[in-house]
C-alpha cells in the first residue's frame, strides 16, 4: 500500500502531496480531541460515583480549588459542560477539516484531469491512432475519479483513523494495559485477516470494475454509433447481447465489491462486543471494587464506542484502497504513455510560437515512415519540393501513402528517416506549431462539431470574437452559401452531432469553409471533394483556381477537373512517388495516367452518371510498370 502511495504521489502529486502533512496534523488534532473526550469520562464518572474522594486530589482537586471550591453539584455540572465543550469542539473541527479535505481532493482531481486532458491533446498522432476514444473518455471521467475517491481519499481517511485509534489505545493503556493489549491483539488479527485473506479478491474485483466500466462504455458507443448499420443489417440482437454481457459483468463485479466493502462493519461489531465482555470479566476477576469497575467500564465502553467506528472506517478504507490498485495501475500506464510526468507546465499555458508563413519552398528529402506494427513502410524515400504558390495534386491508388505523406507535412507523424524543412529551416516540434498558424487543412473524414455553422467554420474561436463576414465569405468560397442561406437561422443554424443534419458533400464543404476562414498560406485538402457532385466540384475547383498563386495548395484528389487545374501532379504507388510532372507531361510519358484519363473521359461522357470516374479506380487495378 505504501509502495502504491509513493507511486501515486510521484505521478499525480502535482504539488498537492505536501497537503498530506497538513492532513496528518489535522488528524492529530482530531485524535487529541477524541482522546481528551475519553480521558475526561474517567474523572466525570469519579465525580458522580464518589465526589468527596474525587475533589480531594489530583487534577480534579486542583481544578476544584482553582474555580473557588463551589458546591459539588455546581462543580459537577461545570465539569460536564467542559466535557461537552470538548466533544463539540471536536465535532466542529471535524466538520471544517472534512470540508477542507473534500475541497482539496476536488482540486486535486481537477489538476489531474486537466493535466491528462492536455497530455492527450499534446500526444502525437501515432498515440491517438492506436487508442480508442471511449477508453480515453472513460479514463478521464471514470478512472481518475475511482483512484481519487477510492485510493487517495481513503489513504487520507486511513491515516486519520490510525492516528485516532493509536491515541485512543494509548489513553486506554493508562487505565487498563492488559485490556488494551487484548484489544490490540484482536484488532491486529482482524487487520491481518483482511490483509491476507480478502485483499487479493478485493484487488481483483476492483480491477474488474474498472475494466468492465470501460468495456461497458465501449459497447454502448459501438452500438449507438453504428445506428443505421445496426438497423439495416438487423443486428440489434448482436449489440443487445454485447451490451448485456458487458453491463452484467460490470454490475456483478460492482455487487461483489459492495459486498466486500460491507464485511468489515459486521466483523468488527462482533469482535468489539467480545472484547467488552472479556474486559468486563478481566476487571471483575482482578477483584476491583464495584466503584472502580463502574469507572473502568465507563472508560472502556466510551473508548470502544469511539474505537468501533474508527476501526470500521479503517477496514473499509483498506478495502477501498485495495479495490483502487488496478485503476491506479491503469492510470500510471496511461500516464507513462502520454508523458504525464514530463514537462511541469501544461502546453496551454505556454506562449504560442510566432506564426511562420511558407515563403519559398517546403521540401522532403529521403523521408521514410513505417506505422508501428506494420509490416511494410507507408512511405519510402520520398523526395519532394513544393514551391510557394504552387498548386500540387497528389494521385495514386488507395493505400499508396497519400494521407500518410500529408500527416508528415502537418507534423502529425515524424519522418523516421530523412528531413523535412520549410524555407531551409528544419521542421521541429516548435516550428511545426509556427507553421500550423498558416495551414488550412481538410481531413478525409472531417470532424463536425455539434454546434452552429458559424462555430464550425470559425473553429475554436470564442463566439464573441467570430468575424461573421469572414464566415460568410468562407462559405461563399466553399460553395456552401446557397445551402446555409436557405436555412432558417442561416449561419446560426445547428448542424447536429457530427453534422448529422448535413449531407456528406455539405459536411465536406463546411470543412473547406473552415480551412478557408483561417486565410491560410498553405491549403491542404485530403480527398476533400470526394463526396461532391460534379457541378459543385467544378465550382469549387473554380474557387480554388482563383486562390491559386496567392497561396500554396496541395490536394489529394481523383477528379480530372481538379487535376487539370493543378500545376503539377505527383503520382504515388506502394509508398513511393512514382511520377512527378505537369498534367500534360504525365499524359505524354505515363502509361497509367494516360489510361486513367482515357477511362475517365469515356465514362465521363455518360450522361446518366454525371460523376466522373475516380482516378484510383483505374490506378488501383493497373499493375503495368510506370511509363517513362
Ligand atoms: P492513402 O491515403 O494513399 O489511401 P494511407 O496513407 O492512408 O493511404 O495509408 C498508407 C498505408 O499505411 C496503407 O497500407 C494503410 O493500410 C497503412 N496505414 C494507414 N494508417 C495506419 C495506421 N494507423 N496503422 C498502421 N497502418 C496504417
Ligand atoms: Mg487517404
Amino acid at each position: 500500500m505504501i509502495k502504491h502511495f509513493r507511486i501515486f504521489l510521484a505521478y499525480f502529486g502535482l504539488g498537492y502531496g505536501r497537503a498530506m502533512i497538513l492532513i496528518v496534523l489535522g488528524s492529530v488534532v482530531v485524535a487529541i480531541f477524541e482522546a481528551m473526550g475519553v480521558l475526561l469520562i474517567f474523572p466525570l464518572m469519579a465525580l458522580v460515583v464518589n465526589p468527596a474522594e474525587a475533589i480531594s486530589s489530583g487534577m480534579i482537586g486542583r481544578l476544584y480549588d482553582f474555580v473557588g471550591s463551589p458546591p459539588i453539584k455546581v462543580f459537577t455540572a461545570l465539569f460536564s459542560v467542559i466535557v461537552g465543550a470538548v466533544y463539540l469542539g471536536r465535532a466542529l473541527f471535524q466538520i471544517g477539516f472534512t470540508r477542507w479535505q473534500y475541497r482539496l481532493i476536488a482540486r486535486w482531481k481537477i489538476a489531474i484531469c486537466y493535466r491528462f486532458f492536455c497530455k492527450f491533446l499534446d500526444a502525437d498522432y501515432g498515440y491517438h491512432v492506436q487508442r480508442n476514444s471511449t477508453r480515453i473518455i472513460s479514463l478521464i471521467t471514470t478512472t481518475v475519479e475511482l483512484v481519487l475517491n477510492n485510493f487517495m481519499y481513503h489513504i487520507i481517511s486511513l491515516t486519520a483513523q490510525i492516528i485516532t485509534a493509536t491515541l485512543l489505545c494509548l489513553s486506554m493503556i493508562i487505565f487498563h494495559p492488559l485490556v488494551t493489549v487484548v484489544v490490540g491483539i484482536f484488532f491486529f488479527v482482524l487487520f491481518q485477516f483482511q490483509n491476507t485473506y480478502i485483499k487479493k479478491r478485493i484487488r481483483d474485483v476492483g480491477g474488474h470494475v474498472a475494466q468492465f466500466k470501460a468495456e461497458n462504455a465501449f459497447a454502448i458507443q459501438q452500438a449507438l454509433g453504428a445506428y443505421k448499420e445496426t438497423k439495416v443489417n438487423l443486428k440489434e440482437k448482436y449489440f443487445r447481447t454485447m451490451f448485456m454481457s458487458a453491463n452484467k459483468r460490470l454490475m456483478d463485479a460492482e455487487g461483489r465489491l459492495l459486498f466486500f466493502q460491507s464485511i468489515p462493519v459486521t466483523t468488527t461489531e462482533i469482535i468489539v462486543l467480545s472484547v467488552v465482555i472479556i474486559a468486563f470479566n478481566m476487571i471483575t476477576v482482578a477483584g476491583e471494587t464495584s466503584q472502580a469497575v463502574m469507572q473502568s467500564l465507563a472508560v472502556i465502553v466510551v473508548t470502544m464506542f469511539r474505537l468501533i467506528p474508527t476501526v470500521n472506517r479503517s477496514l473499509t478504507s483498506i478495502t477501498f484502497i485495495n479495490s483502487a490498485i488496478y485503476p491506479l495501475d491503469m492510470l500510471v500506464k496511461e500516464a507513462d504513455a502520454v508523458g504525464f510526468r514530463a514537462g511541469a507546465t501544461d502546453a496551454v499555458d505556454e506562449a504560442e510560437p510566432p506564426a511562420m508563413v511558407l515563403e519559398q519552398a517546403l521540401s522532403l528529402r529521403g523521408v521514410g515512415y513505417t506505422y508501428p506494427g506494420a509490416a511494410q513502410p507507408a512511405l519510402r524515400d520520398i523526395n519532394l519540393t513544393i514551391r510557394r504558390g504552387e498548386f500540387v495534386g497528389i494521385i495514386g491508388p488507395s493505400g499508396a501513402g497519400k494521407t500518410t505523406l500529408i500527416a508528415v507535412l502537418l507534423g502529425f507523424l515524424r519522418a523516421e528517416t530523412g528531413d523535412y524543412d520549410v524555407d531551409g529551416k528544419r521542421i521541429d516540434d516548435q516550428r511545426i506549431r509556427s507553421l500550423r498558424h498558416s495551414i488550412g487543412y481538410v481531413d478525409q473524414q472531417p470532424f463536425i462539431f455539434d454546434a452552429t455553422v458559424m462555430e464550425n467554420v470559425a473553429f475554436g474561436v470564442e463566439k464573441a470574437d467570430i468575424d461573421r463576414n469572414r464566415v460568410e465569405q468562407a462559405l461563399h468560397q466553399a460553395q456552401l452559401w446557397d445551402v446555409v442561406s436557405g436555412l432558417e437561422s442561416g449561419i446560426d443554424s445547428f448542424v447536429g452531432e457530427n453534422g448529422k443534419c448535413f449531407s456528406g458533400g455539405q459536411r465536406q464543404r463546411l470543412a473547406i469553409a473552415r480551412a478557408l476562414y483561417k486565410q491560410p498560406s498553405l491549403l491542404i485538402l485530403d480527398e476533400a471533394t470526394s463526396a461532391l457532385d460534379v457541378d459543385t466540384e467544378q465550382r469549387l475547383s473554380e474557387t480554388i483556381r482563383h486562390l491559386k498563386g496567392s497561396l500554396t495548395i496541395i490536394v489529394i484528389a481523383h477528379r480530372l477537373s481538379t487535376l487539370q487545374a493543378c500545376d503539377r501532379l505527383i503520382m504515388m504507388k506502394d509508398a513511393r512517388i512514382v511520377d512527378d510532372g505537369a498534367y500534360e507531361e504525365l499524359l505524354q510519358r505515363n502509361e497509367t495516367f494516360r489510361h486513367l484519363v482515357y477511362a475517365s473521359q469515356v465514362r465521363g461522357t455518360d450522361d446518366r452518371d454525371r460523376r466522373e470516374t475516380p482516378i484510383d479506380a483505374v490506378l488501383g487495378c493497373d499493375d503495368s510498370p510506370e511509363g517513362q
